[in-house]
């Protein structure tokens, strides 16, 4: 059974999860981004969904219309755009009980539920190529299982991540990103809240809407869209890190419109497009900021982040939180603001 331990002193939290030994991985050989699973052997392609637990939401668009299905314990659905199924590995578990324990012991079962979600049937697709119309159906599948996943009792955060690339902790080649459920506010969102809530309180404002005021034409500005700006953030902890927010006040990401979904879609291709075409493809992690949903935890002005793992977290990092960032976030933002300016202007030429 899965454990959420606490660090003695601080709020780190820890998930111990051995179940996660046993994970197989297609990336055995060490050339970067190889696929080295043929589709006919990768769980995550089309004609293999015995190989994965029955998927709990399918996708499938028939003329002109997206049609939500599931697949049964013996039969899956054929012909989707994105299947969501339970993690057949899960680092938390629904049948985990929920209690407490002591300081400085502090441990509980890690009670939630850990999906995959496999955002395209295309195996050599990838996060950098990925279309616009692909990205609308994605998003809107995260949009729903969110709502879903806050819909249950114990559910206090969902957090929802990317992992693409073996150096960014992916097991698979095939595109795919993740929701897992907490029990609890993680550290990082915790921290955001508390910061945005004081700011209300002292200066009637909300603190990431002061920090857009300031980086929406300013030298770490990436790209604008209608209801979107992505820029590198001042403090970047990895080399092109670069952060999108909703430029609307927006605490809920279930509050976001069919519109917005579109042009998140938009920036997303247009950015990640960037990314690759500038640093050849590289492994990165993406995680969505969102607030909790229960009505009794702090707010978030909710936003996307994006860890390119260029520079590897050494002694310093680990040990102490502090980041040695060998390129300014003002020139990551130059030589990706150019590559997206270009991505969107593709983009907006053929859709
Ligand atoms: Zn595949
Ligand atoms: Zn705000």
């Amino acid at each position: 059974m899965p454990e959420l331990r606490k660090d003695y002193f601080t709020n780190r939290l820890v998930l111990i999860s051995p179940e996660r030994t046993k994970r197989p991985s297609d990336f055995v050989s060490k050339e970067k981004n190889s696929k080295t699973l043929a589709p006919r052997d990768c769980p995550f392609c089309p004609g293999n969904e015995l190989m994965t637990p029955p998927a709990e939401l399918v996708l499938v668009s028939k003329e002109n219309t997206l049609l939500k299905l599931a697949d049964s314990e013996t039969e899956r659905v054929e012909g989707w755009n994105v299947r969501y199924f339970p993690n057949k590995f899960p680092a938390v578990s629904p049948d985990a009980e929920v209690k407490y324990s002591d300081p400085p012991l502090v441990g509980e079962p890690a009670f939630g539920y850990h999906h995959v979600m496999i955002v395209t049937p295309n195996h050599d697709a990838t996060y950098f190529n990925l279309p616009v119309e692909q990205w609308i159906d994605i998003l809107a599948t995260v949009q729903d299982r969110v709502r879903w996943l806050y819909s249950k009792k114990t559910v206090s955060y969902v957090s929802v991540f990317v992992n693409s690339g073996k150096e960014a902790g992916a097991s698979f080649s095939h595109a795919h990103l993740q929701t897992l459920t907490l029990t609890k506010l993680p550290p990082l969102i915790q921290e955001e809240a508390e910061t945005l809530h004081q700011d209300m309180v002292e200066l009637s404002q909300c603190s990431m809407c002061r920090v857009l005021q300031l980086e929406i034409n300013g030298p770490r500005k990436i790209l604008s869209t209608e209801n979107f700006v992505a820029f590198a953030p001042w403090a970047s902890t990895h080399a092109y890190e670069f952060w999108i927010f909703p430029k609307r006040h927006e605490t809920s990401f279930l509050k976001v419109s069919q519109k917005e979904i579109n042009d998140l879609a938009t920036i997303l291709r247009a950015t990640l497009g960037a990314l690759g075409s500038s640093l050849s493809n590289p492994d990165f992690n993406l995680a969505f900021h969102i607030s909790s949903e229960k009505k009794t935890t702090k707010q978030i002005h909710w936003h996307l982040e994006v860890y390119p793992q260029i520079v590897k977290w050494a002694g310093l990092e680990k040990g102490s939180s502090v980041y040695i960032n060998p390129v300014p976030p003002e020139s990551a933002a130059e030589t990706l603001g150019a590559a997206a300016r270009k991505e969107l202007a593709a983009i907006i030429g053929i859709s």
